[in-house]
């Protein structure tokens, strides 16, 4: 194991925490390394240390704050060389909502951004400059002290950092060495307080000080509460100014998942912070807090699926859907085609959902039987004729390729039709 010199991720337990991505420029640079090589050290001779470093590789630097199994890996390596705890690096992630969020392209910043205000305050009160977790949410555009546009790019050469290749301190542009802790004339303020996300910062303060990550389904639990309170006291016309009927009936059913997106636009209209509504409202003490006029900020809005739906319809359109003649469908793609979701579908007609989802599973069923015999009847005219082209013996490799090539059955169906043959 590596013993690495002990270093403290900046800000803990406040909404200006440090990011892991950050963290680790640092750490390479009192270490006298560059990020890149100072992973590769600690992961060597490690469990799974290969899929690690192809796991870095494959992503851009700011990816090492994102929710997935090699953020995970990185944080449990540099806990292991006592540089920080364990908790306090996860901190500096967004760790902490995977089980509760689900995926979407375009949350997190593929460009590492920063505020040459917060620098500047940084220099002085921490005598270097370091990212802000904040900063790594797409959404977050301005910072929320400043109110400047972040910047990706030095604003003397245009240059946007590479940090895999060393940045040894933030405050200095790494291509031109000029000054990124000053505030330019191209830094213009921003009086519009949407693109700070102030709702977002706050969540990342709730992470910067949270000893566990957040649970999952909470917040679709939260929604039905609401629902079921709102239903008991007849007042759901009165939620559904708030939170419109479809999005209600649809994130109050299990396992429909939250993106981060939603999450912010449902905590917007029933007035929580995010954190509270991804916990199942537990610390929240408001009670049928929804009657707010103030309408929802452009940028939450969803970009589609805004229409109500009629049932009628629905269920008429579902039904028109069993009928054998037509194409068996995924409840995804029927979903897609309708313009509705699973789960209101669900909501709407579950008798008919039910039938399209066993119909559907069916025809996958017998379409991969009719896959795995036209698989077994390719192999064996495969071997059969092997010699009419080839000198070689067979060549499972060769076999497989000219079989995808000529049949164009999927790979795996393939190679397991071969392996049954030659076995
Ligand atoms: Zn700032
Ligand atoms: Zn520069």
């Amino acid at each position: 194991m590596q013993t690495l010199l002990p270093l403290a991720l900046e800000g803990v337990g406040t909404r200006s925490i440090e990011a892991l991505s950050s963290y680790i420029c640092r750490l390479a640079t009192i270490h006298g390394t560059k990020p890149g090589e100072l992973l590769t050290h600690l992961a060597h001779g490690t469990d799974n240390s290969l899929r690690l470093l192809r796991g870095l590789r494959a992503q851009t630097y700011s990816a090492l704050v994102r929710p997935n199994t090699t953020t995970e890996a990185v944080v449990k390596l540099i806990a292991r060389g006592h540089a920080e705890s364990h908790q306090n690096l996860e901190r500096g992630t967004f760790l902490h909502l995977r089980q509760t969020l689900a995926r979407a392209q375009g949350t997190y910043s593929n460009q590492i951004r920063w505020c040459p205000g917060c620098f500047h305050e940084q220099l002085l009160d921490q005598g270097h400059a370091y990212l802000k977790l904040s900063w790594f949410l797409v959404a977050v555009s301005v910072c929320d002290i400043h109110r400047i546009a972040l910047r990706d790019c030095c604003p003397h050469c245009g240059h946007e950092p590479k940090p895999w290749r060393g940045w040894t301190s933030f405050e200095q542009c790494p291509h031109c060495e000029g000054r990124l802790d000053l505030i330019t004339s191209s830094d213009t303020k921003i009086l519009d307080s949407e693109p700070a996300a102030c709702d977002l910062v706050d969540l990342v303060g709730e992470i910067a000080c949270a000893t566990q990550p957040f649970p999952a389904g909470k917040a679709n639990r939260y929604i039905a509460h609401r629902f079921e309170e709102a239903w008991q006291q007849e007042r759901e016309q009165e939620l559904w100014k708030k939170l419109p009927r479809d999005e209600c009936l649809r994130y109050q059913l299990d396992g429909e998942p939250i993106t981060l997106a939603v999450a912010r636009r449902l905590a917007y209209r029933l007035e929580i912070p995010i954190a509270d509504l991804l916990r199942g409202g537990a610390t929240s003490n408001r009670a049928f807090g929804f009657a707010s006029a103030v309408p929802l900020p452009t940028s939450m809005q969803s970009a589609h699926r805004n229409g109500s739906i009629d049932s009628a319809v629905l269920v008429k359109q579902l039904r028109l859907l069993l009928d054998p003649a037509s194409e068996p469908l995924s409840l995804r793609e029927i979903a897609r085609r309708l313009n509705v979701s699973v789960g209101a579908m669900r909501y709407h007609a579950p008798l008919a959902v039910a039938k399209l989802a066993e119909r559907y599973k069916r025809h996958q069923r017998v379409a991969r039987m009719e896959k795995q015999s036209a698989a077994v009847s390719a192999v064996l005219d495969g071997i059969r004729n092997w010699h009419l082209s080839e000198t070689a013996p067979i060549a499972n490799k060769t076999l497989l390729k000219r079989l995808m090539k000529t049949t164009g059955l999927p790979k795996e169906v393939l190679r397991k039709a071969i392996k049954d043959y030659r076995r």
